[in-house]
């Protein structure tokens, strides 16, 4: 098992494999004037898979893809089912803005995928355009019900929008009535590639007490180890949902993850500016050991949470990169 300097166990890397999307979801990235990166920017499937190689025997058990979004890479879910197989890798994740192809969803159950997190910040089709900037409500409301049909656990991400969507946070609850998801209300951060952002309205207590009023007695949920969201069902429902402090950041105690990004770098905190530029350090010639090196003395220099790493940052202050490097 892995270990970081503060005692908690490090057992899941979120993987950014690209940085483009086909979506611009305003409260992620600008609409125009985004640099991507180009392909050979990229680690290539080959280095992310010997990566994986390695990490996986310390220790590293969960592996979840993100992006950008997954699917506008070329090979993707050939990538998706060589990770499958790498030894160690029991829980294989996706998160996507289920515009993927929907001969995806067979192969997906086909290669074990244990979850997928699909964003969906609105039931309404023209508050899903305007946030999205695109109009892809219907085919994303399709994905989701063939996902729950294929029998792939699903849960929903919805960044909770002051003035944009709060009307949907009762009819997101109410989904959860009749279907087996978990909706994830999540705070909104300031990772939209532009930086500025008014301050946070709709805070996870905000998002709660609002839940209440319309379910006064929801139940509290036993919080799955290592779980970033409180979870809470209305008695009797298929689902449930979750609330997650992203921008508040009250759990990293039990924080169990390190992340990649899409230009290479590695990040053990969302909110440090990267602490490590592996891609550089591979391409360099590094060997498996100097790499399970790189990690270790990375795990034994973790910040106490993500406030103490807001604070490190050198280069990005105030935050304003785009999530879309960094995956959520
Ligand atoms: N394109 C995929 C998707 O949208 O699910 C995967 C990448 S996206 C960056 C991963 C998650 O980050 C999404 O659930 C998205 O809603 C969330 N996210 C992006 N920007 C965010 C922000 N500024 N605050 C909170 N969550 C954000
Ligand atoms: Fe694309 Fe996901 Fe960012 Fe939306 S949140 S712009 S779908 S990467």
């Amino acid at each position: 098992m892995l270990y970081d300097n503060h005692g908690r166990e490090i057992n899941y890397i979120r993987i950014a494999a690209t940085d483009r999307c086909n979506l611009r979801c305003y409260y992620c990235m600008p609409e125009e004037g985004i640099k991507f990166l180009d392909k050979n920017e990229l680690l290539s499937y080959e280095e992310l898979e010997r990566l994986l190689n390695i990490l996986a025997p310390m220790g590293i058990s969960k592996v979840r893809i993100t992006g950008g979004e997954p699917f506008v890479r070329k090979g993707m879910i050939d990538f998706l089912e060589t990770v499958s197989k790498v030894n160690g890798i029991d829980h294989l994740h996706l998160t996507t803005n289920g515009t993927f192809s929907e001969s995806m969803v067979p192969r997906l159950k086909a290669i074990g995928m244990k979850g997928i997190n699909l964003s969906i910040d609105s039931l309404d089709r023209k508050r899903f355009a305007k946030i999205t900037r695109r109009d892809s409500f219907d085919v994303v409301w399709k994905r989701l019900h063939q996902i729950l049909e294929a029998g792939i656990p699903l849960k929903l991400n919805t960044v909770v929008l002051n003035g944009q969507n709060t009307e949907d946070i009762i009819p997101m609850v109410r989904l959860t009535e009749k279907l087996p998801i978990s909706v994830r209300f999540i705070e909104e951060m300031p990772f939209n590639g532009v930086g500025k952002r008014e301050e946070l309205v709709w805070n996870h207590v905000a998002i709660l007490n609002h839940i209440k009023s319309a379910f006064p007695d929801i139940e509290k949920l036993k919080d799955p180890s290592f779980s970033t969201s409180f979870n809470y069902q209305v008695k009797g429902s298929a689902g449930s949902f979750g609330i997650i402090p992203a921008y508040t950041r009250n759990f990293c105690g039990t924080c169990n993850r390190i992340r990649l990004t899409a230009t290479g770098v590695i990040k053990t905190c969302l909110y440090d500016d990267g602490v490590f530029n592996i891609k550089s350090f591979i391409r360099n010639g590094a060997t498996d050991n100097q790499l399970r090196d790189a990690f270790l003395e990375l795990l034994a220099n973790r910040f106490k949470d993500g406030h103490e790493a807001e604070r490190s940052r050198k280069f990005g202050r105030p935050i304003s990169e785009s999530m879309t490097t960094i995956g959520g």
